[in-house]
């Protein structure tokens, strides 16, 4: 078919891209994944590389690409506190350099750009839930800042692009997520815990375990991205995407534990540093715009999370 969308998902080899491939090309698009593989593997879409309509292109975001395409997931950059914490410099490089590449990628072409914000902009949040218009409380030095100042200067060059171009941006941000193809040693919390509980170690809970995180499933996040992508181009964001149910750390790892029918056997480990005390999307920007709320309970989701990781033991 000739007038197939084409669409490019930066950091398509992640956890995240990989499942955003899998869903354009069942909605008929044509996709160009690139990914540098830093965090991301090509295991992650393997399933993926015969199908005629995918690409896989071993490219780094901080260099310039030169392709013709219609819309741009920007997804690539580390994501875990241990990949990117890593090599600090390089992630940053990978936010505002990749940012700046495929924001003049999309002034060139004309093409619809996504930008996969976190709700890490707003750092450790003096407001409850997190309303996009809230500006944050982020320290720019220490060890999260890599990231969080990385993704606030891409929102600063999303923006300025729109005014100074008129590209057509859509800035999600995205709360913490989890379901399969989390990398089992990337340091999540959810990958953390169920790993451990099935292999029958004790569940690290860092601090005393009172920080609460709201977790939402990987498939009802894509349709977020899919719905925000396709919205008018009034709606450019940024728009919060995640689960509005809150669970401290301590409530996850006893769910866990439960679910993979283990002892609930934990271990305290020290709180890391600016490690944010709560979060919760306030996603009223999201049902109102886009008609979008998450639909997988914490319960149902992890359960098909643990089945993944029963797989790949
Ligand atoms: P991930 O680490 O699985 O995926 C990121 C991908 O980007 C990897 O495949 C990695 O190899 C690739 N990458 C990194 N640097 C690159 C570079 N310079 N050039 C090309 N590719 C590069 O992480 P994920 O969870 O899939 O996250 C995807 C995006 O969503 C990231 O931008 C992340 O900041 C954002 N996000 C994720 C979450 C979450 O809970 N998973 C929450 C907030 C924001
Ligand atoms: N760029 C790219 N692909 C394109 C067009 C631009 O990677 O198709 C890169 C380009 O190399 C530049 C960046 O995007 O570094 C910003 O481009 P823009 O045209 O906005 O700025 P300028 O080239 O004027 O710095
Ligand atoms: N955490 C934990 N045990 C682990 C991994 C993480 O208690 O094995 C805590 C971590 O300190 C944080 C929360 O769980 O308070 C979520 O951590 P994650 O790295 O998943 O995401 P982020 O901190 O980026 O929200």
């Amino acid at each position: 078919m000739a007038n197939r969308k084409r669409i490019l998902v930066t950091g398509g080899a992640g956890f995240l891209g990989s499942h955003l491939c899998e869903r354009l090309l069942a909605d008929g698009a044509e996709v160009l994944c690139i990914d540098s593989f830093y965090s991301g593997t090509r295991d992650n879409v393997r399933h993926l590389l015969g199908h005629p309509n995918f690409e896989m292109l071993r490219h780094d975001v901080t260099e310039p690409l030169m392709v013709e395409v219609d819309e741009i997931y920007n997804l690539a950059c580390p994501a875990s506190p241990i990949h990117y914490q890593r090599d600090p410099i390089y992630t940053m490089k990978t936010s505002v350099l990749g940012a700046q590449n495929m924001l003049g990628l999309a002034k060139r072409t004309g093409a619809k750009i996504f930008q996969a914000s976190t709700s890490e902009v707003y750092g450790d949040p003096q407001v409850h839930p997190q309303v996009e218009s809230y500006w944050g409380h982020v320290n720019p030095i220490g060890l999260r800042a890599c990231y969080d100042e990385g993704k606030r200067a891409a929102e600063t060059l999303f923006f300025d692009y729109q005014r100074m171009h008129g590209v057509r941006i859509k800035v999600a941000r995205i709360f913490n997520t989890y379901g399969p193809r989390m990398h089992p040693n990337d340091g999540r919390v959810v990958s953390n815990f169920v790993v451990q509980a099935l292999s029958g170690e004790a569940l690290t809970i860092y601090g005393e375990g009172m920080q609460t995180r709201s977790f939402c499933y990987v498939d009802d996040l894509i349709e977020g991205f899919v719905r925000l992508m396709n919205s008018g181009d009034d709606v450019s964001g940024p728009i919060n995407l995640g689960n509005p149910d809150e669970f401290t750390i301590r409530e996850l790892a006893d769910l866990v534990a439960n679910l993979a029918g283990s002892a609930s056997v934990v271990r305290s480990l020290p709180l890391p540093s600016d490690d944010p005390a709560q979060r919760r999307p306030d996603i009223e920007r999201a049902r109102a715009s886009l008609g979008w709320h998450p639909k997988v309970a914490l319960r149902e989701g992890l359960e098909k999370t643990i089945n993944y990781f029963r797989t790949l033991a």
